[in-house]
């Protein structure tokens, strides 16, 4: 069982690496290494966040998105619940995807209706 500062560390790691895909210079690199804690907490709009946002695809907007929000739920008390259904989301699936918004069965229903829809 994962305590919820591991959790927290876990997802601001992956937060992180999301933007040194996208960082360019020294400086951005370092401010990910020193910044990107206070950033968060101060729900981040500091130039460099949105200078690195502005580089971000959609799929890694999306990324950060769902890694905020379950950092937002983390603190909340409400971490690993499924927005869908409410219902707990599996560890093994938490592990993986530490910032999973939903359960395996509501991703999966999601899955199918876009995939039907295409
Ligand atoms: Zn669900």
């Amino acid at each position: 069982m994962c305590t919820v500062a591991d959790i927290r560390k876990k997802l601001l790691a992956q937060r992180r690496d999301l933007f040194c895909q996208v960082a360019q210079t020294e400086e951005e690199l370092l401010w990910l290494e020193t910044d990107v804690e206070s950033e968060v907490e101060e729900r981040g709009q500091g130039e460099k966040m949105v200078q690195l946002l502005d580089r971000l695809d959609e799929r890694m907007r999306a990324e950060i998105e769902a890694i905020d929000r379950a950092l937002v739920k983390l603190e909340a008390g409400r971490y690993g619940r499924c927005e869908q259904c409410g219902e707990d989301i599996s560890q093994s699936r938490l592990e993986v995807l530490p910032a999973a918004p939903v359960c395996i069965g509501c991703a999966q229903a999601r899955e199918t209706r876009v995939a039907l829809r295409t």
